[in-house]
């Protein structure tokens, strides 16, 4: 008599254990992940971020002297020019278009992992973090800016943006805007620039030519949100500048009263000699090595 309705009880208590326990389940592998994926050692806290403490700990913004221009790293041979200001030799050749350029560290070891979990491992937490690194990185400029600040991401291509479903530069950019919140005087836009196309590997090309590859590549969608106004142009990664470059043109074209440049990670030349890390990212890598360096670029086997 009763049996059916005990069985169905039966049969509803079994579906919902086996429901809690895959619920269970896969929460504790969101929460649990088991290894950090930086370094390998197991996980003990509950964090969406599969990355331990101790690698974030490491993650430390540069120390030493940088340009004041273009946050390049100094050596000893030329440290200050007659103005008293530290420029590195680039700059003091030609001044880059941007007012400034910043970044949070240098891109190598655990921050460099981590910009890749955001970017190849779409492991969207990261954003987090790497947003109140850009978040430091844009509290150095302060003191420069005048007046209200239009925040634009670097775009990505719309190609490359449905095959990651996400733009890094905009996730970490919002993560740094949350941050300043109290701090409206910057004033996030994302749709501000726009790529127009898809840009070659910039891998192994000179300054003259990476320049070349990209120009043509941005747009400004949205002058009137650039007009009059000075602008911050933000990033994952600063390599040679060509990007930023390229973004300040066209930028200052639409009537930006000055373009700023903030990036979590930047490149920083290893010695005194045209020589810098290059990887094989080939949509941020724009290696500034020039021809006759590619072979010692190579046996340094970065
Ligand atoms: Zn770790
Ligand atoms: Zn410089």
């Amino acid at each position: 008599m009763a049996g059916p309705s005990i069985a169905s009880e039966t049969d509803s208590l079994k579906v919902n254990r086996i429901w809690s326990g895959a619920i269970a389940e896969s929460l504790f592998t969101v929460l649990f992940p088991s290894d950090c994926r930086i370094c390998g050692t197991l996980l003990t806290r509950i964090s969406r971020l599969p990355v331990c403490q101790k690698c974030l700990d490491a993650m430390q913004s540069t120390a030493e002297d940088v340009c004041r221009l273009c946050g390049e790293r100094l050596f000893l041979s030329y440290a200050l020019d007659p103005s008293g200001e530290s420029r590195c030799g680039l700059c003091r050749r030609a001044e880059p278009n941007f007012a400034r350029a910043v970044a949070y560290g240098s891109y190598e070891s655990g921050l460099r992992e981590l910009i890749h979990l955001l970017k190849y491992g779409g492991v969207r937490p990261a954003a987090n973090v790497l947003g109140r690194m850009l978040a430091e990185a844009i509290s150095t400029l302060e003191p420069q800016l005048s007046g209200p600040v239009v925040v634009v991401p670097v775009p990505l291509h719309r190609s490359k943006f449905r095959q990651r479903e996400f733009n890094q530069a905009e996730l970490i950019a919002r993560a740094a805007m949350k941050i300043r919140r109290s701090q409206d005087r910057l004033r996030l836009c994302a749709g501000a620039l726009v790529r127009k196309r898809e840009t070659a590997s910039q891998i192994g090309l000179t300054r003259h030519q990476r320049r070349a590859n990209l120009r043509g590549a941005f747009a400004v969608a949205q002058p009137e949100v650039v007009k009059g106004n000075e602008v911050l142009v933000v990033d994952d990664v600063f390599t040679t500048g060509a990007t930023a470059s390229e973004c300040t043109r066209v930028l200052l074209r639409a009537g930006a009263t000055r373009v700023w440049v903030a990036t979590v990670a930047r490149t920083l030349k290893i010695s005194d000699q045209h020589l810098e890390i290059a990887g094989p990212d080939s949509d941020e890598i724009e290696s500034s090595i020039e021809p006759e360096d590619v072979p010692m670029a190579k046996a340094v086997g970065i």
